[in-house]
């Protein structure tokens, strides 16, 4: 098949409730994608996800449409090295190499890549995992909850939340911290850890605010509540304070959420700093890069928990396929946009099986929440 024409869009899908971590205040969450109409009628969907910032929404969607949309009208699909010749393509372009090789034309060729992979599947008509594997896929994929944790959540229904979601079934609960005074997190980690007692996991993510100093002082009180890991303790960048800290911090470090390709997730994993690779396909440029920086991590022998900017429709798929993966984190804000919403039963994944990405929005998300392009 071949693409005969790209259809961007953003979508903004407002949240229920706002939710504040460390670095982010958020009460929408952006979808900014194409739809890849081939030849033979069907459509491709991919996006990546943001704050939902529209002038910044719009430069990446005006990067699909301007920058990647002439050099993809036209070219073929043909098996899944195709996929990885076109991202060669849009991301090796001499002139494209030279202003972005992260950031938004990163993001911007996530949600190209993912619609490569999206309309190949729909091809084959085939769930994505069942393309990536080959059907020898991970017989359960567990679900832990990352929306009772929030910081804008006061200290009694903290609690509470995290108890129910324990009590629902999921394998684990992750609460933030990175409030103006490290104390506060640490009597919300320690009323968690006593509610729930001491065998569910519990995570915990800074979202990259503690300096190292912080983190230092308090790694040996922390280690006391045995978090299952530590997320984006420091800056998403220094990776010799994350050394640093790794040293000096029994609690093991995830993180990945912001790297943006194969070549960032090298230094951080040789380095032994990180314990859980958290790479995500919408920032490292799509499934195809997924695939590689998951393969490297697998290599060492790491465990791959993919953070999901995407709101798990995708990386149901990459995780359920790949053996370095059996723990997936659940946020429920958008599964109401989606065609086949993801979904968790008693605490796991429910296996999807429609042909494709799990990426198509429905109609009626589409009309709503869409917003204009420039
Ligand atoms: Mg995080």
């Amino acid at each position: 098949m071949r693409i005969s024409s790209i259809e961007p869009f953003i979508v903004h899908v407002p949240l229920n409730n706002g939710i504040r971590d460390s670095t982010n205040s958020i009460d929408h969450w952006g979808f900014i994608g194409v739809i890849l109409h081939a030849d033979n009628g069907l459509q491709g969907y991919g996006f990546t996800g943001t704050h939902a910032h529209l002038p910044a929404d719009q430069q990446i969607a005006a990067w699909i449409e301007r920058i990647y949309g002439p050099l993809l009208t036209g070219e073929a699909i043909e098996g899944r090295h195709s996929i990885q010749r076109l991202w060669h393509k849009l991301h090796d372009t001499p002139p494209l190499q030279w202003v972005g090789r992260a950031g938004l034309s990163h993001l911007a060729l996530a949600a190209v890549d993912i619609a490569l992979w999206d309309l190949y599947a729909k091809g084959e008509n085939l769930p994505l995992w069942k393309v990536l594997c080959s059907g020898q896929r991970n017989p359960r994929l567990d679900a832990y909850d990352t929306n009772a944790g929030w910081l804008n959540i006061p200290l009694e229904r903290l609690v509470s939340g995290c108890q129910q979601s324990i009590d629902r079934g999921f394998k684990g609960v992750k609460i933030k911290v990175g409030s103006a005074d490290p104390e506060v997190d640490l009597a919300r980690i320690e009323a968690v850890r006593r509610a729930i007692g001491p065998n569910p996991r519990l995570m915990i993510d800074a979202n990259g605010r503690w300096s190292l100093e912080t983190a230092v002082k308090y790694a040996v009180r922390l280690d006391a509540y045995d978090p299952f890991w530590f997320e984006e303790p420091l800056y998403f960048d220094d990776l010799g304070s994350h050394v640093e800290l790794a040293s000096r911090m029994r609690t093991p470090i995830a993180l990945g959420e912001q790297l943006y390709s194969r070549f960032h997730f090298d230094a951080f994993l040789r380095s032994g700093a990180v314990k859980f690779v958290q790479v995500d396909a919408l920032r490292v440029a799509g499934i195809t890069e997924w695939l590689a920086v998951a393969d490297q991590a697998h290599g060492l022998g790491l465990p791959v928990v993919p953070h999901v900017g995407d709101m798990m429709q995708v990386h149901r798929h990459t995780a359920f396929a790949h053996p370095s993966c059996s723990l997936l984190e659940f946020i429920p804000w958008t599964q109401h946009c989606f065609a086949e919403p993801a979904i968790v039963r008693d605490g796991e994944f429910v296996l999807p099986d429609a042909p494709g990405a799990g990426t198509t929005f429905t109609a009626a998300a589409l009309n709503t929440f869409r917003r204009r392009l420039n």
